[in-house]
């Protein structure tokens, strides 16, 4: 039977296996949507300053403070977006997050996007490490990074600890994530339902009746048993709810392989 597991980054600090989106929420949708899934037993939130909800998510995270979850077991996670890039902006845009956050801290701070600049990223990365020395982020790394945006973050002093990629069935992204896996980057898996355009598959759907389980269910798992760390978003407390169920069952290196070989979906 699988069991819920955290997994360790390469500075040794530990992250669930699963967490929950937030994008495309409003502050009032974040509040409640946070709140509940915090609720639920999530501990992981993915959000970002170009959501526009991080007050709303704040205070879903408040909510649940009140309600007896404590902060040392949430690990929150935002990143700097495009029109922050640079040393100067992205130490701003990270002070702009806490504040609307209202926390004292994060625990992973990620580049949203490469810039196409490798210089710009290096100044905005540098932010990141200084934000990590003084404490403020407990991790940092990188969203949409390819091994051609993170290699001239290589020479730097600190490299990064995850990258936050679209990964889904059909979608596996196989050489950015064995790049990560031998550089021991832990991969983040956004749009991990392929925003729905995976969950009508006839391979999941008979792998899903096997287990009596969902669609939704067998990609998370899926990601979740090739080591991803996937942030499955909805604004339903069913799915929300759901999309945590994952820990009582366990796919066969069988049916791994086949979801392994689906092609590309539209
Ligand atoms: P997801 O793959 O999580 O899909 C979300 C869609 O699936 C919504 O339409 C939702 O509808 C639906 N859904 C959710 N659960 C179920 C279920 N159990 N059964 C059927 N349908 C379901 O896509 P996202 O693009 O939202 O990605 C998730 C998160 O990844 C984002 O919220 C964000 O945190 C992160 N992300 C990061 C990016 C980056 O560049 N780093 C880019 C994009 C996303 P409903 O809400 O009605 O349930």
């Amino acid at each position: 039977m699988a069991e819920k597991e955290m997994r360790t980054l390469s500075n040794g600090v530990n992250m669930p296996e699963i967490g929950f989106g937030t994008y495309l929420l409003d502050n009032l949708q974040a509040r409640s949507c946070v709140g509940q899934a915090l609720q639920d037993g999530y501990r992981l939130i993915d959000g970002a300053a170009f959501y526009g909800n991080e007050t709303g998510v704040g205070q879903g995270i408040r909510d649940a403070m009140q309600s007896g979850v404590s902060r040392e077991d949430l690990f929150v996670v935002s990143k700097v977006w495009k029109d922050s890039m640079g040393y100067e902006l992205t130490m701003a845009s990270f002070e702009k997050t806490l504040r609307e956050l209202q926390l004292e801290y994060l625990d992973l701070y990620l580049i949203h996007w490469p810039s196409g600049d490798h210089e710009l990223d290096r100044s905005s990365w540098q932010a990141l490490i200084d934000l990590y020395k003084s404490g403020k982020a407990r991790a940092i790394g990188v969203s949409n990074f390819k091994p051609e945006d993170l290699m001239p973050l290589f020479d730097m002093e600190i490299v990064p600890m995850v990258n936050q990629i679209m990964v889904y069935p059909g979608w596996k992204q196989d050489t950015v994530t064995s790049f990560c896996r031998q550089h021991g980057i832990q991969v983040m898996a956004w749009s991990p339902l392929g925003r729905g355009r995976v969950l009508n598959n006839h391979l999941l759907r008979q792998i899903a009746a096997a287990y009596g389980k969902s669609t939704a269910q067998i990609c998370l798992r899926w990601e979740i048993q090739k080591g991803f760390v996937p942030v499955p978003k909805s604004v339903s407390p069913a799915r929300i709810r759901e999309n945590l169920d994952v820990f009582d069952f366990e796919l066969t290196t069988g049916q791994m392989q086949a979801i392994d070989s689906l092609p590309p979906m539209e």
